[in-house]
């Protein structure tokens, strides 16, 4: 149709004469009130639907972007679940491995079950950093008496004062004084094992006390038959003594070493503790 209604005018017929200015023409025509009516509704509807249509593209446009800017601002929070998400599975999965470990692949055991079976059974050094080791286990020349004998523990290095902590969870049995190794704490760990400190300059704890794994229970001295200052270190399994040296290098990492290097341990055991049936 195009142009615009300049002018409406009534007359008797009621008849309307409708001027239109179409590109600098004019146009002249008699229509009927019907008629202009009609155009007038067909407009109205016209300019309703395409307002609807401009407003409905508003609203879907405004709410995408609030939708992309969610997605941007919460990055993180997105990555997160997602990670989450992953970490279940893994977990899951491990909990299906569990069932599969032996000893010979026990490097695969989850962390949360690793450092169960270190929290229970004495791993790591007997302080909070790694000593020296300066006298090993078995026989060897005793420095004091120059007679080859059988050393039952290992010859940590170490200050006087230096603390000195449980390597594990357990009970005090012991704290006072041993001929030989002067001040001494024993300590009673679970499923068989004990573990013996010499040569202690102090004692924190007291026979019955309950220890966890890292908990100070004395300091590190020169008592007893001693050449010098060092803690001597005794790890015990069903009353006999056994290499502490693989106990103290035993950690998360070089998890797999203790099982391999000390045979006289029934481990096969201590996979049930870790949930294997
Ligand atoms: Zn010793």
């Amino acid at each position: 149709m195009g142009g615009k209604i300049k002018k409406k005018i009534k007359n008797k017929n009621d008849k309307y004469r409708v001027i239109i200015i179409n590109r600098e023409k004019i146009k002249e025509y008699i229509v009927s009130r019907a008629q202009i009516l009609m155009f007038e509704r067909i407009t109205i509807l016209f300019v309703l639907i395409i307002t609807t249509l401009i407003v409905t593209m508003l609203f879907f446009t405004v709410k995408y972007k609030e939708y992309k800017s969610f997605f941007k601002n919460n990055s993180d929070i997105l990555a997160l679940r997602e990670r989450i998400a992953k970490e279940d599975k893994e977990k899951e999965n491990e909990l299906k491995n569990i069932q599969s470990i032996t000893l010979d692949n026990i490097n695969n055991l989850p962390r949360e079950k690793k450092n169960l079976l270190m929290e229970i059974i004495p791993s790591s050094y007997p302080f909070k950093e790694a000593h020296d080791i300066t006298s090993g286990f078995g026989m060897r020349q005793h420095p004091i008496d120059n007679q080859e004998k059988e050393h039952k523990g290992i010859d940590l290095r170490a200050n006087i004062g230096d603390e000195v902590i449980s390597p594990a969870i357990g009970t005090v049995i012991f704290a006072g004084q041993q001929s030989g190794y002067g001040n001494v704490v024993i300590i009673e760990h679970m499923f068989g094992f004990q573990t013996l400190y010499g040569h202690l300059n102090e004692i924190d704890v007291s026979v019955g006390e309950k220890v966890g794994k890292g908990k100070v229970i004395a300091k590190a001295g020169n008592t007893g038959r001693s050449t010098g200052p060092h803690l001597h270190y005794e790890v015990k399994y069903e009353g006999v003594q056994i290499n502490p040296e693989n106990f103290v290098k035993w950690n998360e990492k070089n998890f797999d070493i203790i099982f391999k290097n000390e045979r006289s341990v029934k481990w096969e055991y201590f996979l049930t503790i870790v949930g294997k049936n």
